[in-house]
């Protein structure tokens, strides 16, 4: 049974290519990838020495539009990690309707290990690399794993300096103000709020439910606040340091506040929270109504899928869930809504970024936020006539699956060949 995340991706691409009777020709070429950039690079440290980097941006396909992906700062990036989250982005693109092809990219580093005059000068320097393959209308990255806003506005101004003039469209996630979105930062917890609230609607929405969150970052923290506020109670929420257990709800937003202000989640609770401390496996075993893996990927595997209890997993994380997983989870009728639609939300309001600085527009969060909760209800329920919860024999994920190959192979059908 495949483990890695390219091994994963693939093999769910194979499955479900297998199930739209994909023929041969258009799965080989679904299963390469366009471009392949490797670099390694030096960076000048704060001492006056310089390190050698190694970076990495794919892109998978791009029939559907300009690639589209984040870039992660992450001592466990390699190659085939970027190719799986670049591929996965192809797909996220297309089931949720947003006019892009799939990117992803990666610098082997440990972000909290470097100072911010080193992290800067790192990210000049990849971007210099990148130049010749990213671009506003060519491959627009964004902020991932280990990367933030302030990542972007340099990757922006080092891209801009190279040509001589302001060029904002040539990366999302940034700050508001130099052009990002208004709601940017929240979009992909909210888009998971959103696709829950769409998913419970016959069964009394969100209020009350108990919830369980893997990591607390971007993703994690935002939906559990989200969440939090729209009803439902964290009773377990961990990240790479502490996981935390409170039967009657722990407060993500003073939490998460208190967290991106620069303070740990293990430093808030000794102030505030008063959690129980718990082993991290209880965080993704936890006995609650969904369970949020949003920290990284291929947590829940063959070893552990026995383990949980949550009947709904929301995926908040690229690939958190290996293939040998999901088949446990088919088996054991624990609902899996998919990736490539719950966290599409992020790479939905990047589109609406782009369009706004092409645009030269600039749109209220609420505006926002109206657009994002259309686009992810329309995907969620596109997924779902096609495999309705309970359906026999099809999944979620096997769902959005094809209707991301479908579409894909419809763009190349229509662009055909060249030459
Ligand atoms: P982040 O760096 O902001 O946060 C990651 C969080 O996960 C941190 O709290 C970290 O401590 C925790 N973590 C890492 N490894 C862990 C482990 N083994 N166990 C428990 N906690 C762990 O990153 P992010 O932007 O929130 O991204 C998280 C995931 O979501 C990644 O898979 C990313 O690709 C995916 N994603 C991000 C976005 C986005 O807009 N940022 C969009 C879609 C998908």
């Amino acid at each position: 049974m495949p483990e890695s995340i390219l091994e994963s991706a693939l093999a769910q691409f194979n499955t479900a290519a297998d199930q739209v009777r994909l023929d041969d020709q258009h799965r080989e070429y679904l299963s390469s990838f366009k471009t392949t950039f490797h670099t390694q690079f030096p960076v000048e440290m704060d001492d006056g020495s310089f390190r050698m980097f190694e970076g990495v941006r794919v892109h998978h396909n791009v029939a559907r539009g300009p690639a589209k992906g984040g870039i992660r700062y992450d001592l466990g990036v390699t190659v085939d990690e970027v190719k799986a989250l670049a591929m996965l982005m192809t797909w996220k693109c297309a089931v949720v309707g947003v006019p892009f092809g799939g990117a992803k990219g990666g610098v082997v580093v440990d972000p909290r290990a470097h100072s911010a005059a080193e992290l800067q000068n790192l990210t000049r320097r990849f971007t210099s690399e990148l130049v010749p393959i990213i671009g506003p209308e060519k491959d627009i990255p964004a902020p991932d794993m280990g990367t933030n806003p302030q990542v972007m506005a340099w990757i922006m101004d080092t891209y801009s300096m190279a040509h001589g003039y302001t060029i904002p469209g040539i990366v999302t996630g940034k700050p508001l103000a130099l052009g990002g979105s208004e709601g940017r930062f929240e979009a992909t917890g909210r888009g998971i709020q959103y696709v829950l609230e769409e998913h419970l609607r016959a069964e009394g929405g969100l209020a009350g439910r108990t919830v369980s969150v893997q990591g607390f970052g971007n993703v994690g923290g935002v939906a559990a606040k989200l969440l939090q506020q729209a009803g439902a109670k964290v009773t377990h929420l961990g990240d790479r340091y502490v996981s935390l257990h409170h039967p009657g709800g722990i407060d993500a937003t003073s939490a998460f506040a208190y967290t991106q202000a620069g303070g740990t989640l293990a430093d808030w609770n000794r102030e505030f929270g008063h959690a129980e401390e718990i082993a991290p496996e209880e965080v993704l075993s936890a006995e609650v109504d969904v369970l949020v893996p949003a920290a990284t990927e291929s947590v829940l595997t063959g070893a552990n899928a026995g383990d949980v209890r949550a009947p709904l997993i929301i995926e908040g994380a690229n690939g958190p869930t290996t293939p040998e997983a999901d088949a446990i989870f088919q088996q054991r009728g624990i609902t899996v809504i998919p990736d490539i639609l719950a966290n599409a939300g992020g790479v939905t309001v990047s589109y609406f970024e782009w369009v706004q600085g092409r645009q030269f527009m600039h749109w209220t969060e609420e505006e926002v936020n109206a657009q994002l909760r259309r686009i992810m209800a329309k995907a969620y329920h596109e997924v779902m006539s096609r495999c309705p919860v309970g359906g026999e024999g099809c999944t979620q994920r096997q769902a959005a699956n094809w209707l991301a190959i479908e579409r894909v192979v419809e763009a190349l059908t229509l662009r055909g060949f060249f030459p």
